[in-house]
């Protein structure tokens, strides 16, 4: 077995820094060809990569302050009717 790439533990990372500033769940985050057809994801999505989480926010977790700390980590937030969806930001050039 190879080790995690880096991308993977740097998101994972990410997100769990996050859950110790706010009060959210991760409700999807990787996802198989067959389940991301069924859920309606783009055919190109992050989650196929273990590279997206969908996050539902507790009461006291404000959501601009989430997306404002999500985006100083280079993450990409989709403000989605019934969640944010997160995603890895694009690496930065070598
Ligand atoms: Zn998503």
């Amino acid at each position: 077995m190879t080790d995690v790439p880096s991308d993977m533990i740097s998101f994972a990372g990410k997100i769990m820094m996050l859950s110790g500033i706010f009060h959210f769940s991760v409700t999807s985050w990787g996802r198989t060809r067959e389940h991301n057809a069924r859920v309606g994801g783009v055919a190109d999505s992050q989650h196929l990569k273990w590279l997206a989480v969908d996050v539902v926010r507790d009461i006291d977790c404000d959501k601009q302050a989430f997306i404002d700390a999500c985006q100083s980590m280079n993450l990409q937030v989709i403000d989605e009717p019934d969640h944010l969806h997160v995603q890895a930001g694009r690496p930065s050039p070598q």
